[in-house]
């Protein structure tokens, strides 16, 4: 174990079945947390149960879809159970889209891109702030994007999306302040995942690799971001050392907002 930071804590993460969320779990796991993983891929859920039974730390699978009022209250339910608090909770499961333009989006498409990317974070934000204003405090980081900061074309609905998940952010966090309920996002830039893979799909091995480091110079430091270095700023914000800190959103691009 890296250290005991996280230690007697609980931690629920969203999106924990790749990528992104799947490094932060096993971070988490790591510093010494119970680790809630929530996904609507069973198998995903089942790789970072794999990748964490070598830290010795407590995972616990929940499958359900973020966007699903359903579903999300049966998830909680039963992590309430599971120590009886979630001391950090960290909103990441996301989807992207296809590359079109705005006035070409399916109205299908534009309401899963909002039903998960948006609703999930608000309808997961909702039921962990029951929880944590009944046991006195917590954290929550959100999953935002250098998107809700930026534009890009062909990508409407994501960008509104993700600037949502920052204005949500924002606007609970100074409703939750005097109540020791912080909550911030994180920003990343591009990093190689199973969203980024999508997103490149229809592009072959070769255009694959050129494309992922067309995308990597477009940072100042001309490289794509890692899963880890995501993790370690989730793990800031959710700890003491960021015991100020809420309503803030912390760029994790290589310098790409600053642009
Ligand atoms: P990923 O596809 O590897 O992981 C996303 C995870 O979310 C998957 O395990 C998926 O099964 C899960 N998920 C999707 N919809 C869900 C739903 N309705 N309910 C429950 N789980 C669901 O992608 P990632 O890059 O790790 O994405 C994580 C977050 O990071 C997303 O919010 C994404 O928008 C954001 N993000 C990614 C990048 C990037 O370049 N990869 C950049 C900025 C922001």
């Amino acid at each position: 174990m890296m250290t005991g930071r996280f230690e007697e804590m609980t931690v629920l993460i969203t999106g924990a079945g790749s990528g992104i969320g799947q490094e932060t779990s096993l971070a988490f796991a790591e510093t010494g947390a119970v680790v809630i993983g929530v996904d609507r891929s069973e198998d995903g859920l089942g790789a970072t149960a794999a990748l964490i039974a070598s830290t010795g730390a407590r995972f616990e699978a929940l499958v359900a879809d973020v966007g699903d009022e359903g579903s999300v209250a049966v998830a909680f339910e039963q992590a309430a159970t599971i120590t009886g608090r979630i001391d950090c909770a960290f909103n990441n499961a996301g989807i992207t889209q296809s590359s079109t333009l705005a006035a070409d989006i399916g109205h299908e498409e534009w309401e899963r891109v909002m039903r998960i990317n948006v609703t999930g974070v608000w309808l997961c934000m909702r039921a962990e702030i029951g929880l944590m204003l009944r046991q006195g405090g917590g954290s929550i980081v959100n999953t935002a994007s250098f998107l809700s900061l930026h534009s890009m074309a062909m990508q409407t609905a994501y960008v509104a999306s993700k600037h949502a998940v920052l204005g949500l952010t924002r606007n609970a966090a100074i409703e939750y302040a005097a109540s020791d309920i912080r909550i911030n996002a994180v920003a990343p830039g591009g990093i190689p995942t199973g969203m980024m893979a999508q997103s490149l799909a229809d592009v072959d091995e070769a255009g694959r690799e050129a494309a992922r480091k067309a995308i990597g110079d477009m940072h100042p430091m001309k490289r794509l971001g890692t899963p880890r270095e995501i993790a370690q700023a989730v793990l800031f914000l959710s700890s003491a050392d960021a015991a100020f800190v809420t309503g803030a959103c912390l760029s994790v691009d290589g310098g790409w907002a600053a642009l």
